[in-house]
């Protein structure tokens, strides 16, 4: 019999298709190992040396070299075609029926290594650490600006999430707006809070812990696990089990731990599952919900391994075609080298 399972936080309902359920090993059949790359590409914008081939940088971990020149580590550059830019107002005018705005933002991309053929699973920690600390500096300035209601951070891997650049880069878009199905979530999150005085993440994550089916890893400050609705094979969210409404709120002490369960679970899909194209998001609280009791922020890793199709398109809703504790046992006992 389908089941159909509801996200605790969301109330977003998904398909779990126990009849035509995949078992994990069913998602490896046909995948090639990953492609060889260079380790520097000449004509790629993002290696060192080719530093001119991008807008100015807003932000670098380097070892004492001056701006846009190499000896860089991180560097983050404004992308060289925008979804949004910083000049405009975020003003909403009145076209007849409809509303419009100038797209005012920033939109800007986290290059994470000067090594091109490498990805986020196969840097050293100190390595992701440094991304993370990127991340944290990028989001925490373009978040101080009211004018940036939600400022997201996201990373697509491979074809198939979208990404047409192969240097391992990661990306950060502030919006003027704050996005439907976030404002869904807060809403939700806020009548869990008016009603039980308890922030709903916080109450996944201490059920979670206590029924261990769906845990994937856990270290001293964060917990990984396939959430009971996942929308698609092997799902995994991330949370800091002390509450924290925006990941800005990061503090210094817990940062490793972040990068090393990120890590950790990137690594487990990219040995476990022969390196799945993916994407992740980190799931904040707007600009103005700092210190916030109700949300809790998250990082939600989606693999790509069965592709949405007319169904999810015409209800929004998922069929996910695995089993959430099937995949987060499958992920738990994925061993991966030490490295
Ligand atoms: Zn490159
Ligand atoms: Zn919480």
């Amino acid at each position: 019999m389908p089941e159909l399972r509801q996200d605790y936080a969301t109330k977003e309902w998904v398909i779990i298709a126990t009849e035509r359920a995949k078992r994990p090993h069913d998602f490896l059949k046909g995948r090639s190992e990953p492609p060889q790359l260079p380790p520097h590409d000449p004509n790629c914008p993002f290696c060192p040396g080719n530093e001119h081939m991008t807008p100015p940088e807003t932000f670098a971990i380097r070892d004492g070299t001056p701006p846009n020149t190499p000896g860089w580590r991180v560097r983050v550059v404004p992308n060289k075609f925008p979804a949004l830019v910083p000049n405009g107002r975020p003003q909403r005018v009145r076209l007849g029926l409809y509303l419009r705005m100038d797209g005012v933002g920033h939109h800007e991309v986290i290059i994470e290594s000067p090594e091109h053929d490498k990805t986020l699973a196969l840097l050293p920690q100190w390595q992701v650490e440094d991304v993370i600390r990127a991340y944290r500096a990028r989001y925490q300035t373009l978040n101080s600006d009211p004018a940036n209601e939600l400022v997201l951070i996201f990373r697509n891997q491979g074809e198939r999430a979208g990404t047409s650049l192969v240097h391992p880069h990661s990306q950060i878009v502030a919006t003027p707006i704050v996005p439907v199905p976030i404002r869904r979530t807060l809403y939700e999150a806020e009548r869990h809070y008016d009603a039980l005085g308890r922030c709903v993440f916080c109450d996944i994550l201490e059920h979670e812990l206590e029924c261990k089916e769906r845990i994937v890893a856990e270290n001293r400050h964060f917990v990984a696990f396939v959430p009971y609705a996942a929308r698609v094979p092997f799902e995994v969210h991330i949370l800091p089990r002390q509450h924290q409404a925006t990941f800005g709120e990061l503090p210094d002490d817990q940062l490793s731990a972040f990068a090393a369960i990120l890590r950790l679970v990137l690594r487990k899909l990219y040995f476990g599952l022969k390196n799945p194209d993916y994407n992740f998001a980190i799931s904040t609280a707007p600009h103005y919900s700092q210190g916030e009791p109700h949300f809790h922020w998250h990082l939600k890793i989606l693999p790509r391994l069965t592709t949405p199709a007319g169904f999810e398109i015409g209800s929004g809703m998922y069929i996910n075609v695995a089993l959430p504790e099937e995949n987060a046992k499958f992920l738990r006992e994925v061993e991966v080298p030490e490295g």
